[in-house]
């Protein structure tokens, strides 16, 4: 009893202000006076027996009305909480349901927007509605296929993610789409959230547009250094001399090969990497690249070996396939072990018309959690840069966009400590395929 009183005192505290409370109230009220008119006609033991039939349920209505209020209050203290969240986001933050009706529209939003959440709630977007001039960069938002620049970055899976770029004003969103589902799955509205890298990305520009000039100066007074330690290299007789400028002519190649690939990387993401395609045989081109990398291979007393099934033409811009195939074979030496063995070999694909290209080394291997990350632009291994201490990690970046632009594909196999195989395919037109067939 005197548990039921005390519940009866802190439902009071807590939940006194809430309907269910009202209601139950109000039970007690209308049972509490059923009691007393009874307490008029019945006889004693019957009077007694009500009493207990009435106070059994008024216990039991109390139970299920305060555990009603605490999940009211508890569930609308939640519901408060998350507002409270989504509107502190960073990220921009829309909610409709199936029919594009506006559910929640966070701070972030009305500012990435310029719009109001209070003129949205409830208000139904369609595409027509991009006429309206303050509506139109949300409507572009939330149908991307009406943004003037659109990349698609998930492939059919939830959530979507879409890089816009809108006009006037000028803004570069990643949205991601999540839709929203109900207990069965069944999806009940969508929540969309922009994330605003205006900022971020005209830094990156600016960031890539300052590496790229610092390159571009430091390219010519690194070739006359190159330039003079040649001259010297061959003009002086002295040993110790020698060995002087051989280490010279070592650095300033080196840097030229930095210097170099920081201008290619530059130029790749502002689009002017020109290709000019012209046919080939792959054969002979790669041969011509082991003949000018001899002279690496031999310092680094490494062995070169090439095999190939047949010969194969191939329609590339030599050029830039002579830059990709160099970085691999390059690597291939330069992350050896001494006395080791780097092989390049051709091999007709058999599942479509093209041909793969393997550089096998013995070298020291990538670690298996490296393997995705090396054709990201800068990115070293956490095992070479002891080895190797000069190095862009920018090779394999551009490589892998030239290989691309051939209508190629690129991958690594390794082995830590046992070497790895860098490969690349290159498509072959059918009726140009074999040379000596
Ligand atoms: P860099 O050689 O200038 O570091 P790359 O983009 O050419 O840049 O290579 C990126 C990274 O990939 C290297 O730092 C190295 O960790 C790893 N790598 C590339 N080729 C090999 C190889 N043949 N063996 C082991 N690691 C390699």
């Amino acid at each position: 009893m005197s548990k039921f009183i005390s519940d009866f005192i802190e439902s009071l505290k807590n939940y006194g202000r809430t309907p269910q409370i009202f209601a139950w109230l109000t039970v007690l009220i209308l049972l509490t006076a059923l009691f007393v008119i009874n307490a008029f006609f019945l006889p004693l033991l019957l009077l007694i027996l009500t009493a207990i039939i009435l106070l059994g349920t008024i216990f039991l209505v109390m139970q299920s009305q305060i555990k009603l209020a605490r999940l009211s209050v508890e569930s609308s203290f939640k519901i408060k909480e998350l507002n409270v969240l989504i509107d502190d986001l960073k990220d921009g933050v829309l909610v409709y349901d199936n029919n594009f009706k506006v559910i929640s529209f966070n701070r972030t939003a009305e500012n990435i927007f310029g719009l109001k959440a209070a003129d949205l709630l409830g208000k139904n977007l369609e595409p027509k509605l991009i006429k309206e001039p303050r509506l139109k960069t949300l409507i572009q938002a939330v149908f991307p296929s009406l943004a003037p620049t659109v990349a698609q970055l998930s492939e059919g899976e939830w959530p979507e993610v879409v890089d816009i770029s809108l006009e006037d004003p000028s803004l570069k969103l990643r949205t991601t789409l999540n839709r929203i589902a109900d207990d069965r799955g069944k999806t009940v509205g969508f929540l969309k959230v922009f994330h605003d890298q205006t900022r971020e990305e005209n830094i990156l520009q600016s960031k890539s547009e300052f590496i790229a000039i610092a390159a571009h100066q430091l390219r010519t007074p690194l070739t006359a250094i190159h330039w003079a330690f040649e001259n010297l290299n061959q003009t002086e007789t002295k040993p110790e001399a020698k060995e002087t400028i051989n280490e010279g002519l070592k650095l300033a190649e080196r840097s030229l090969k930095i210097v170099n690939d920081l201008l290619d990387a530059a130029k790749i993401e502002e689009g002017r990497f020109g290709y000019h395609f012209e046919e080939m045989d792959l054969g002979e081109f790669v041969k011509q690249i082991l003949e000018q990398l001899k002279s690496v291979a031999e310092e680094y007393h490494i062995k070169l070996y090439f095999s190939s099934e047949k010969n194969y033409k191939v329609r590339i811009d030599a050029e830039k396939l002579n830059i990709a195939l160099s970085n691999l074979i390059d690597n291939a030496i330069k992350y050896n072990t001494k006395n080791g063995n780097v092989t390049v070999s051709l091999t007709e694909l058999r599942d479509k018309p093209g041909v793969r290209i393997g550089v096998e080394d013995t070298g020291v291997g990538i670690p298996p959690e490296e393997l995705k990350k090396l054709f990201m632009k800068f990115y070293r291994g956490t095992n070479i840069t002891q080895i190797e201490p000069n190095g862009s990690g920018l090779g394999l970046y551009i490589t892998k966009n030239i290989i691309e632009q051939h209508g190629g594909e690129i991958g690594v196999e390794s082995i830590l400590g046992r070497g790895s195989t860098f490969w690349f395919t290159l498509p072959l037109n059918q009726s140009a395929t074999a040379l000596n067939e």
